[in-house]
């Protein structure tokens, strides 16, 4: 994992956030490549999720929200970690991570009182991974939500307005708009992807844990009891999105939550083999009964309930919810394409990224910079070919070295324009170039006219 780190920063994917004043814990930046890749994530749930679907529709809702929907969806009072300080140095130490490096499981549901007891009793084989003192301050829950002091809503409650700290509230609370304005009816869903934040009492694992991140969302609504058939449909689909990404069964699995939250009648997360992190989770699948929405309508006294058009039956949907972490699945994404082999009798760096998630389609070279024809027809190339994908130019260096600088980046394709092209070997080979393939090496000559096609 150090080398993707590394890798991500040398290359322009990830840069730590605000680097230039030190940088801040768990806060990181998406470069020139990082933004593409990311992009071109997103753009293939979306596409999954909504495009080619009847039964989904999108939304975009907004980062600032009322602050009673925290106190509907159980954040202001239960979304916690609990944490510990060091006497010595003050570090901030997460008392269930530090447990379970001990072999010991503190519960989720536990009381602020029982994790106390648990940590008393442990805590003489924990030592500070900062200092290496053992003196600690009595456990306490601390709230993950973010403050903001956007205007002043104290009137509407205790609560300040708070950053997201799940983007899928966004969702719950337009399903009465889009059952309004639309012409969907249940079963149907609702995508979204938004930002989230939390105050991540210690960020860590590069983009694994961070305290600013991206949820991509569904939110499918059933009839009550008619979750099983939908749940199954639903797991099965984000599974075969990962394999689409050219993530391997190998490091790819199932696991069930042991412990439910109380509303909840199945949960099960998808976990990716992260180098050196190992297996852990990359988005959550969870059946959440009428949970949610009974919580708003409660909250906000407005009728939520779905009136059948048929029937005329009254309900409040059940929702079977899919909340997956976009920069989890991109730091997956690198970490299965990062490759080191060897080509050619040279190592190099390749990654075998599937081509709708490479940042860069396609490298167009004048086979020498310093040959004005050659200069002037490889342009004529670039330009064709840039209004249909990202494409790149290189003229720096020898062929070699161009082709090793794309396939770090995991461009699929290198054009080189030579004095074939420009029909110095004959009729038979001119107008046509040097396409050569990222994963194998291997060269063979197209036609320029064939290029779009062959991108596409
Ligand atoms: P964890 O147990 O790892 O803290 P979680 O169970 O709290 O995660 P959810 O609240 O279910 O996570 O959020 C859904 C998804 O959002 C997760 O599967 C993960 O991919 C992503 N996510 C959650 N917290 C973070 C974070 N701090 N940094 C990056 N992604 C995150």
């Amino acid at each position: 994992m150090d080398e993707v780190i590394a890798f991500s920063k040398r290359r322009g994917f990830v840069y730590p956030g605000s680097e230039i004043y030190g940088g801040m814990a768990g806060i990181y930046d998406f470069g020139p490549y990082g933004v593409e890749l990311l992009n071109n994530i997103k753009r293939s749930w979306w596409e999954t999720n909504v495009h080619s679907r009847e039964d989904y529709v999108g939304i975009d809702s907004s980062i600032f929200r009322d602050p009673r929907v925290w106190d509907a969806s159980g954040h202001t009072k239960g979304f916690s970690d609990p944490l510990v300080e060091c006497k010595k140095c003050n570090a901030r130490l997460r008392v269930d991570k530090e447990l379970a490096k001990v072999g010991v499981t503190a519960d989720e549901k536990m009381s602020e009182a029982d994790l106390n007891a648990l940590w008393d009793e442990h805590k003489a084989k924990i030592a500070c991974p900062s200092c290496g003192a053992h003196d600690y301050t009595p456990v306490r829950a601390f709230n993950l939500l973010v403050k903001s002091n956007l205007g002043d809503f104290t009137s509407r409650g205790d609560n300040p307005v708070y950053l997201p700290g799940e983007a899928c509230q966004g969702i719950y609370l337009n399903f009465k708009n889009v059952v309004d304005t639309t012409r969907m009816k249940v079963p149907f869903g609702i995508a979204q992807i938004g930002k989230a934040f939390r105050n991540e009492i210690s960020p860590r694992n590069f983009l694994f844990r961070t305290r600013e991140f991206e949820q991509a969302d569904t939110q499918f609504f059933v009839k009550p009891h008619e979750n099983k058939e939908a749940y199954d449909r639903i797991k099965a689909e984000r599974y075969a999105w990962y394999k689409s990404l050219g993530i391997s069964d190998e490091n790819l699995r199932w696991k069930q939550h042991d412990n439910l939250v109380f509303y909840a009648s199945d949960a099960w997360d998808i976990e990716y083999n992260f180098p050196t992190y190992g297996f852990d989770e990359v988005e959550g699948v969870h059946d959440r009964t009428d949970y949610d929405l009974t919580q708003h309508m409660n909250h906000s006294g407005t009728d939520l309930r779905y009136t059948d058009p048929q029937t005329g039956e009254k309900y409040i949907p059940w929702i079977l919810e899919t909340s997956m972490g976009v920069g989890r699945v991109f730091l997956a994404v690198l970490s299965e394409a990062y490759t080191k082999d060897e080509l050619d009798g040279e190592e190099r760096v390749v990654l075998r990224l599937a081509p709708e998630l490479a940042p860069v389609k396609a490298a167009v070279f004048p086979l020498l910079r310093n040959k004005p024809e050659l200069v002037a027809k490889a342009r004529e190339v670039f330009t064709m070919l840039k209004t249909h994908a990202r494409v790149e130019w290189d003229d720096n260096g020898n062929i070699g070295k161009r082709y090793r600088r794309q396939d770090e980046i995991g461009t699929p394709y290198c054009i080189t324009i030579d004095f074939d092209t420009l029909g110095e070997g004959g009729d038979e080979v001119k107008d046509t170039v040097t396409v050569r393939d990222r994963d194998t090496g291997e060269q063979k000559r197209v036609k320029i006219a064939e290029l779009t096609a062959m991108l596409a």
